[in-house]
């Protein structure tokens, strides 16, 4: 056997045994080569689709994008790829993980290469696939876990309402937007009265429990578009977009009495909840989003004042 032979004899095996889906069609779409890799992945032995046009041996393939692809090579004689990312396959073919990793299928990194003749135009286009699944497995969890941990940083760990830093950044949001557009904002800031008292008496760990029935409570009574946050201690920030003053009442002595509403039991005791708010809305010379945090904090100090259990719309003249 010459050199030549034996090395066109090496290449067909390591075509055939290389771990990549390999095939090649000719300028009328006729598949003239399918590796190993491709014979077992599709279930389709070399012998029955050589020869056959690629289309009508695999009508599921995307014909007119994969078509188009396939006729610009011919004409422009370059190489073209697609990535997993935006076409996650060429083929459905299955993939040996476990169905845990969230993809479905074998995801598919190609590279389409035109194969010329000794005048430079191109004979074959020849396909190269490559399994791309552990790729995406790996990337799909890195994005779920990005966006838990988002997710945990906007949280407080207690009472999982948003914390301090997203319901004032929430503020600021909304606070700019309303002075682009002209629209109403207003913030309720509420804290619950005599908490410490739940503290003394039945002890701390009661205590956090009391917070988070409250501020499931809290949040029962909101709408879609509202923001609660956990501001401090025992208290917590409510963002009303598009709200004026009047609308914050409402919905603030709504809040009141959903709280009250029914005792929560404590250490085999049940307990009335009460809490103290206070309201504030954008004026023309509101400086800062931090204003209105300041101004409805004034209101929540008239309300204490006021003996508790109430609600004090901020004015100018506090
Ligand atoms: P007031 O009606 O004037 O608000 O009286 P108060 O007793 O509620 O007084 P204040 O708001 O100053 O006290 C808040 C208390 O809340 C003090 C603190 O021990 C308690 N507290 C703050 N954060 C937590 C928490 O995460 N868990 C528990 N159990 N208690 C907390
Ligand atoms: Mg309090
Ligand atoms: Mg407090």
């Amino acid at each position: 056997m010459s050199d030549s032979n034996d090395t066109t004899n090496l290449l067909n095996i390591i075509v055939d045994r290389a771990h990549v889906g390999i095939f090649v069609v000719n300028q009328q779409r006729e598949i003239v080569l399918w590796n190993q890799f491709m014979e077992i992945h599709s279930e389709r032995k070399a012998d029955t689709v050589v020869g056959q046009n690629l289309f009508e041996a695999f009508p599921e393939l995307p014909r007119k994008w994969l078509d188009r692809k396939i006729e610009n090579i011919f004409i422009l004689k370059n190489f073209s790829f697609t990535s997993w990312e935006q076409r996650p396959y060429l083929f459905k073919f299955a993939h040996n993980r476990p169905v845990t990793g969230g993809v479905d299928c074998m995801r598919q990194d190609c590279t389409l290469m035109p194969i010329k003749d000794d005048n430079s135009e191109v004979q074959y286009v020849c396909f190269t696939l490559f399994d791309a699944t552990d790729t995406s497995i790996y990337q799909s969890k890195l994005e779920k876990t990005t966006e838990k941990l988002r997710e945990l940083s906007n949280r407080d760990g207690l009472t999982r309402l948003f914390n301090r830093r997203y319901v004032e950044e929430a503020l600021e949001k909304e606070f700019n937007r309303a002075r682009r557009y002209n629209n109403k904002l207003s913030v309720i800031l509420t804290d619950i009265d005599f908490f410490k008292k739940v503290n003394d008496m039945y002890g701390h760990l009661a205590g956090d429990e009391v917070l988070r029935i409250m501020s499931q409570r809290l949040a029962s009574g909101l709408r879609g578009t509202d923001v609660l946050g956990r501001y401090g201690g025992e208290e917590f920030l409510v963002v009303l977009p598009e709200t004026d003053m009047q609308g914050a009442h409402v919905l603030a002595e709504r809040l009141r009495k959903i709280v009250q509403a029914e005792p929560v039991a404590v250490e085999g005791e049940s307990l009335t909840i009460n809490i103290s708010l206070g309201i504030s809305e954008l004026r023309d010379n509101t400086a800062a989003y931090a204003q209105l945090i300041a101004e409805a904090d004034l209101a929540l100090y008239q309300s204490k004042k006021n003996g508790r259990n109430n609600t004090t719309l901020f004015q100018p003249d506090f």
